[in-house]
């Protein structure tokens, strides 16, 4: 399993002034890189779909004018075209609201009992559609968590999305919650799917924006290579953190793990 946590903060800070100044601007130049990458990979899937509408309009303006077979065909691609524009879009607004709020999440009271059974019935459409089945399993004890419950309901939406996109051959998925015996009686929460699995060396990636195991695949399935960066900065803002399992032919597990709600000793009462 390979766990994505909060990294903690340089620990440290009594070296030597320049050391310390040199250190410092390395960080500064290390998150200038990543908002330029950000900038330009956003730009690079945005302008893709772009160029491909203005190629087919340009087509139906010239050679194809008087193709009514073509016109039709033309207009099918520029509709998913413009479609998948707004879902990068959609996404991209999701993250930059999720990182504006830096402060950890309020302390409300969260059932992920209730909330996985809201996102097995919000999901069962898309598990229809693809010809799978999910289950339920609720292990014994209160599952309760701190936390932000729309913003919840969409890390586990996005897991389940990806079960159905990517794990669909599997025919299953299986949402499970138990609450942890150790570190402090913390919840577990996983979506478990039985398909192709995920290479080990993609995994540690997963949760990069734009990261994808493979670009072509995702993009037929609707993906834009930001579902997993939504999930992880949410759960940043949960103190909870994400453990990803994988087996090539077997299937993957997305498992979130939060911590002890802080008013669990009344709750529990
Ligand atoms: P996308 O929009 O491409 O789905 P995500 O950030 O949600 O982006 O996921 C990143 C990549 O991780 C996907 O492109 C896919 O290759 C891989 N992936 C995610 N979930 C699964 C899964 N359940 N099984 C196999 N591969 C997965």
């Amino acid at each position: 399993a390979v766990d994505i946590a909060p990294v903690p903060a340089a620990a440290g800070r009594s070296g030597p002034l320049f050391l310390l100044l040199f250190r410092d601007r390395t960080a500064e130049r290390g998150i200038e890189r990543m908002r330029t990458d950000f900038v330009a990979n956003a730009s690079h899937e945005l302008r893709t779909p772009l160029a491909s509408l203005i190629g087919f309009i340009e087509t139906l303006q010239g050679p194809a004018r008087d193709d009514a077979a073509a016109r039709d065909r033309f207009l099918a691609i520029m509709r998913e075209q413009a479609a998948r524009m707004s879902r990068l879009i959609d996404d991209l607004l999701s993250l930059s609201q999720i990182e504006m709020k830096r402060h950890p999440v309020p302390g409300r009271s969260v059932d992920l009992a209730e909330l996985l059974e809201d996102v097995r019935r919000a999901m069962s459409p898309m598990l229809a559609a693809n010809e799978m089945e999910a289950e339920l399993e609720i292990g014994p004890g209160r599952h309760v968590v701190d936390g932000e419950r729309d913003e919840l309901l969409q890390v586990f939406s996005n897991l389940v999305e990806n079960a159905c996109k990517y794990g669909a051959s599997g025919r299953r998925v299986v949402l499970s919650l138990r609450v942890e015996g150790r570190e402090g009686g913390g919840v577990r929460a996983s979506v478990r799917d039985f398909g192709p699995g995920i290479a080990a060396e993609h995994v540690p990636r997963l949760t990069e924006r734009f990261y994808r195991v493979d670009v072509e695949s995702s993009r037929a399935k609707r993906g834009t290579g930001l579902g997993l960066s939504i999930v992880r900065n949410i759960l940043l803002r949960h103190s909870a953190r994400l453990a990803i399992d994988s087996e090539v032919g077997k299937g993957s597990t997305f498992a979130v793990i939060f911590p002890r709600p802080k008013h669990a000793a009344q709750e529990t009462n």
